[in-house]
């Protein structure tokens, strides 16, 4: 398998995680590259159901390198708590299947105040913010006013240079937001409940990545979120704060000379979409409901529920070219089987206008789906292991949507459990 990127081909939440879950089998090192715990991947197997925030999904996999690359955004506390939660269902957790870049940027406890604060402010023109600090956290790194997780390593060198950042963010805190200043104890008491934990962790993943590449081992790379939210190719400003795109990998993960060579990119067989922005195939009322219900479509880490739509071909096939993707995974077809004709959206109406093309940003919000129907199979497929098993219009539904997007269908899956799915 190579270098291989797992990547959501829309707004996040397709089902990678169970993805990378099925595939981990095959390789050696799991890294995720960007973003923080703003997300979740949704995970069933052996040991459980499980909620993944930060930690990559091959760590439930005997043997497998899990890394957390210098481009995520590392929230100690988070990670502690979600280390503890999946240790205490019998997962294994040590230095030795986790490891954490010493590069890493560190979310500080007043990124998470901040995205708060900010959006109050924008009260109804909110972005609908997880509130996890990420888009905070993003900036500084960028304005380069945060520590890097190896700066934990030296204890005396670290507070001197939070005491130096916590000065300049208490200008914004106090001053922009009319908040509470941050004190010194208060950062004292952040490193020791929390950084202490996570300290055996790091190290210098960079090394790890390079010699595992000299020795031909098998790399996954694992995104968060889907090619639409990515800050610069997604419905901006409805994205998130980093690149979740394949291309970002090598660097994201810190093997800057990776070559990836087979991008594996996640389609839901409908859409969905957590909070607020552009939703050009949204659907309303007791169609909306009831697929919501059959899909369970509730946000991983908020609980939220999820806008639903029909696949929506035109922001699919933007996605798949974004995304450089040579496969695709379509993940939930079985929640399809309760709809006796299947909506499709295959093209946009914009100002009068049909067009195949995925708009410019700031014209999505008046661009209208083209639906299409097609024939339902009205019955239960969960348990279908072959192609040639699937009922005909189940797999005139696949066909349809690969000729459209022109990408091949490999992996088709049909239930949130691991062997859930279709090889073709
Ligand atoms: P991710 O962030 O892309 O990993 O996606 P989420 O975890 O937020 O959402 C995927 C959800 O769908 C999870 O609850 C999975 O267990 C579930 N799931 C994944 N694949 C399938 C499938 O083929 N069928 C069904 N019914 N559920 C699935």
């Amino acid at each position: 398998m190579a270098n291989t990127a797992i990547v959501g081909i829309n707004w996040g939440d397709e089902g990678k995680g169970r993805m990378v879950d099925l595939l981990t089998g095959d390789f050696d090192i799991v890294v995720r590259y960007q973003g923080g715990g703003n997300a979740g991947h949704t995970v069933i197997n052996e040991y459980g159901k499980f909620a993944l925030h930060l930690l990559p999904s091959g760590i439930f996999r005997k043997g497998v390198v899990n890394i957390l690359g210098n481009g995520v955004a590392l929230d100690p506390e988070n990670l502690w708590i979600e280390i503890e939660n999946i240790t205490s269902k019998g997962v294994p957790i040590t230095p030795e299947n986790l490891k954490i870049s010493d590069r890493a940027s560190v979310l500080l406890p007043w990124h998470r105040e901040l995205d708060g604060l900010e959006e109050a402010r924008l009260a109804d023109k909110k972005f609908g913010s997880t509130k996890q600090g990420i888009a905070p956290f993003y900036s500084d790194k960028y304005q380069k006013k945060t520590i890097l997780a190896g700066e934990l390593l030296y204890p005396e060198h670290v507070k001197e240079h939070l005491k130096d950042l916590m000065e300049w963010k208490n200008l914004t805190l106090t001053s922009v937001y009319g908040a509470k200043a941050v004190t010194m104890e208060e950062l004292e008491h952040w490193l020791d409940t929390w950084c202490e934990k996570i300290k055996p962790f790091i190290c210098d993943t960079g090394m790890i990545l390079r010699n595992a590449q000299a020795e031909e081992k098998n790399i996954l790379f694992e995104a968060q979120l889907g090619a639409l939210r990515d800050l610069d190719y997604g419905i901006h400003p409805y994205t998130t704060s980093s690149n979740a795109i394949a291309a970002y990998a090598p660097v994201g993960s810190g093997l800057p000379s990776a070559k990836i060579d087979e991008v594996i990119g996640v389609v839901k067989a409908y859409s969905t979409c957590v909070g607020e922005g552009p939703f050009v195939c949204e659907m309303f009322g007791d169609e909306a409901d009831t697929l919501r219900e059959a899909g369970g479509e509730y946000g991983a880490k908020t609980g939220r529920p999820r806008r639903v739509g029909p696949l929506d071909i035109v922001a699919t096939r933007y996605g798949v070219q974004v995304q450089g993707a040579t496969d695709i995974a379509l993940t939930k077809l079985d929640v399809l089987s309760c709809m006796e004709k299947i909506p499709v959206c295959t093209r946009y109406l914009v100002d009068g206008r049909e067009t195949d093309e995925f708009p410019f940003p700031a014209l999505l919000e008046k661009a209208q789906p083209v639906i299409q129907y097609m024939d339902g199979w009205n019955c239960d497929i969960s348990g279908v292991r072959s192609w040639e098993e699937l009922p005909p219009a189940a797999r005139r539904y696949v066909e349809f949507i690969e000729q459209q997007i022109g990408c091949h269908i490999g992996y088709v899956s049909v239930g949130p459990e691991r062997d859930s799915i279709i090889i073709r």
